[in-house]
């Protein structure tokens, strides 16, 4: 069979521990025989970003805004005991959120369904996709203890001489205080993508924040999405029939409890995280979480939303064999060349990571599956294998797919 063929590159970002293993088990069996691989290659391995003093990572980002497509294994983002386990130089920084800087995008994350993991909440019958802000607020909060009584006030000197001065407290006895900011650029830029993302998925749109409250802060959040839709993307959700709307948070989250599924819910920085972790909870794993990140003018880098792994590879390394989950990490690689496909049109790449995907649902399907799925499956039967083993049974079914051959 001849290999399917590739125009241009996708960015390639290797990463750490367990998952650097894997992702060498799915290029090996799932990609590497079947299509033949155009990437630019970056090791965001934690290694090679101390050595380069992370320009590697700032390389990769610049390559996904010249090519447009990427897909990135996990990495360990450091912390003091990384520093003395790999010598670091420095504690370098979250490569997802260099990433996240260099490319201005919108975190999409959306959970892998199958039919005998039933989600904890009983009536969502399709994925819950939630976009997180993944600027500011919290993140790039500003705050401190406050020590003995004492005046806080906010102050604002403006570049052309505008001056804002509020109190927010007389403290009589000590407390704590905190600030926290937004761009416009970044509100506006997260509109346009969770718009585009809606449109590119055709689902609809719901954004909550909690605007009776902070009625400047989330209201402006809520006017800048507003403006976006009128201006930009109302008469294309009209066309194909999807829905905008904004509700207050509380609102939204009794909604979503009660709703089917299938829709895109965009929440604000703090907000997002939380929930992803709730959603993804109640789907069932985070081993089974897609995530992607989407810029405003349209570059895409897929990942798993997991981790390395870490406590499985420590078993690896013990020369253990280990039942690790690569769905997540599968669907990084399908959903990137299918990207790919698609903005070069090329229909048999397109088609591949469609198949890639359904060989992983069948064979999930089929009963098996790794071992942290074995104990949410419900009404079937299930073995769990090794991750190796499970490859393979994911090949079995792909290479059948590809020659065309029913199942
Ligand atoms: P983690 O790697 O996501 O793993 C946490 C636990 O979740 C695992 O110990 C495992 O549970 C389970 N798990 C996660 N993914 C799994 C999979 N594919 N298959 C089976 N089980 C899975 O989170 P962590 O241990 O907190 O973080 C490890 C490192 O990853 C850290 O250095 C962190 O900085 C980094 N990290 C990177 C990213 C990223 O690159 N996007 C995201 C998050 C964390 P059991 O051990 O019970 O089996
Ligand atoms: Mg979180």
């Amino acid at each position: 069979m001849d290999k399917i063929r590739m125009t241009t590159p996708i960015v390639e970002m290797d990463g750490d521990e367990m998952t650097r293993i894997l992702w060498k088990m799915i290029k090996d069996e799932l990609i590497l025989p079947f299509v033949d691989l155009k990437a630019e290659y970056y090791d965001l391995g934690l290694p090679v970003r101390d050595e380069t003093g992370d320009q590697i990572t700032k390389d990769a980002g610049e390559a996904i805004k010249k090519y447009g497509v990427g897909v990135k294994c996990a990495t360990i983002t450091p912390n003091a005991q990384r520093m003395t386990e790999y010598n670091l130089h420095e504690m370098w920084k979250s490569p997802n959120g260099t990433i996240r800087a260099i490319l201005d995008g919108t975190v999409f994350r959306a959970p892998i369904t199958i039919d005998g993991i039933k989600p904890v909440v009983r009536n969502w019958k399709k994925p819950i996709t939630v976009a997180r802000h993944a600027y500011g607020d919290l993140y790039k909060g500003t705050e401190y203890r406050v020590p003995e009584k004492g005046k806080a006030e906010l102050v604002f000197t403006g570049e052309n001489g505008a001056e804002f001065r509020e109190t927010v407290y007389d403290f009589e006895c000590p407390g704590i205080i905190q600030s926290i900011y937004n761009k416009d650029s970044s509100i506006e830029s997260f509109a346009h993508s969770c718009f585009k993302y809606a449109i590119e998925t055709k689902q609809d749109l719901w954004f909550s924040a909690k605007d009776t409250i902070s009625k400047k802060y989330d209201m402006h959040f809520r006017d800048v999405f507003q403006k976006v839709y009128d201006e930009c993307y109302k008469a294309q959700f009209d066309e194909l029939g999807l829905t905008y709307f904004y509700t207050l948070i509380d609102d939204a989250i009794a909604r979503v409890i009660r709703s089917e599924g299938g829709f895109i819910w965009a929440l604000k920085n703090y907000d997002g995280d939380v929930m992803s972790d709730m959603v993804s909870t109640a789907f069932g794993s985070l081993a089974m979480m897609t995530s992607v990140l989407c810029s405003p003018d349209g570059k895409f880098e897929y990942e798993a939303a997991h981790g390395t792994v870490t406590r499985h590879y420590y078993k690896y390394l013990n020369g253990e064999e280990t039942s690790t989950n690569p769905m997540a990490t599968i669907f990084a690689w399908s959903g990137a060349l299918r990207k790919r496909g698609e903005m070069d049109g090329l229909e048999d790449l397109q088609a591949f990571g469609d198949k890639l995907e359904e060989a992983c649902i069948d064979t999930l399907n089929d009963g098996i599956m790794t071992k942290d799925l074995v104990g949410l499956v419900d009404g079937m039967e299930a073995k769990a294998v090794l991750t190796k083993d499970f490859i393979a049974a994911i090949r079995e079914r792909l290479e059948k797919k590809l020659a065309g051959v029913q199942a």
